[in-house]
């Protein structure tokens, strides 16, 4: 009789959790709204993706975006705390917008997990319930130099012009993004700490995108030629232009070359280092990213302790995800 009981409770059990799964889409899981600074970034639609995979059973994700527009962003943060989302996860526009986002989710009770542009620190101060997950820009900075000084050293035509010291163009991301001003720093700063002796001919922004580094390298081109011995990019979709833009002036064939490194390990980077137009890049792990933000952002809309995911949290808010260094030696381990 027990044992018949037993049965059939758990049968009840069993066929409530059936219509719980069967019912409405996602009742019941818990909600999130995701605000992306613009959808039209290389780098950022591969953290998205990897943001959905990870929610997917276990979350309702509402991802929107900003359009690169930080009123429209400030706007869709309004909506997602009166839908009553559990937790928001932010990639700001201007990163410095970011204590007006506090401010309202500190308002509502609601946790905060920014990812990939980086708060201020005196902001990220402002409520225990906000998170960043991101990776360290010095460090992917000072890779890119590495691959730099590590191909001078094992090709001492790279120095076209033979004076000992290397000449070079710098495209830049978006100002004031902390990858885009602590990559043009710490690359420079490797070059030099292996011993090299540098020459910035000059140094723009490309706002991390491809068609404008393939005209600001045409411009540089036409300016000055055959002097630049090296391209630093700031991200691979910028290393990209500035491969097709020095292509139309005749490199990559016939012996004709010119190192061009970037960041992000992008699908195409990588087949460019294949081909071997690409010298290098550096892994600017989406996956990683986009995993520790719904993982942080799960533990929180679900009351738990951002601790339990297993992710190292740094100074109780800080997720950091490692960068890598990606030469023609490596790469096919990063496809
Ligand atoms: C990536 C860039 C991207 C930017 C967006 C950087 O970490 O390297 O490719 O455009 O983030 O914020
Ligand atoms: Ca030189």
């Amino acid at each position: 009789m027990k044992k018949t009981f037993a049965i059939l409770s758990a049968l009840v059990v069993l066929g409530a959790l059936f219509v719980s799964c069967g019912g409405s889409a996602d009742a019941g899981l818990p909600k999130m709204g995701v605000a992306i600074y613009k959808f039209d970034d290389t780098f950022m639609s591969y953290v998205r993706n990897a943001i959905e995979t990870n929610a997917a059973g276990k979350a309702t994700i509402e991802m929107v975006d900003s359009q690169n527009a930080q009123p429209t962003q400030n706007d869709q943060v309004d909506a997602f705390l009166s839908k009553k989302a559990k937790v928001i996860a932010i990639n700001p526009v201007d990163r410095t917008a970011a204590a007006a986002i506090i401010d309202k989710a500190k308002g509502r009770g609601t946790p905060v997990v920014f990812f990939n542009r980086e708060p201020l620190p005196e902001d990220m101060a402002k409520w225990d319930k906000v998170y960043y997950v991101g990776a360290k820009a010095e460090q992917s900075g000072t890779m890119q130099g590495q691959i730099v000084a590590d191909y001078w050293k094992a090709h001492p035509e790279a120095d076209t012009n033979g004076d000992g010291v290397i000449q070079y163009i710098m495209l830049k991301g978006e100002p004031g993004h902390q990858d885009a001003e602590l990559r043009t720093e710490f690359s420079i700063k490797a070059i030099v700490a292996a011993g090299y002796k540098v020459e910035k001919l000059a140094e723009d922004t490309a706002y991390w995108d491809r068609p404008k580094a393939v005209e600001k390298m045409k411009a540089f081109f036409a300016k000055f030629g055959t002097r630049i011995e090296v391209v630093l990019c700031n991200n691979d979709d910028m290393a990209l232009g500035a491969i097709e833009a020095l292509r139309q002036e005749g490199f990559f064939t016939g012996g004709k070359y010119m190192p061009v490194v970037g960041v992000d390990a992008t699908a195409p980077a990588l087949q460019a280092l294949e081909q071997g137009t690409l010298l290098g890049t550096v892994l600017n792990d989406a996956k990683n990213q986009g995993k520790a933000t719904f993982d942080i952002a799960f533990a929180l809309a679900t009351g738990k302790d951002p601790a339990s995911t297993g992710w190292t949290i740094t100074d109780g808010k800080y997720v950091w995800v490692p960068y890598q260094m990606v030469t023609k030696d490596n790469y096919t381990q990063f496809k």
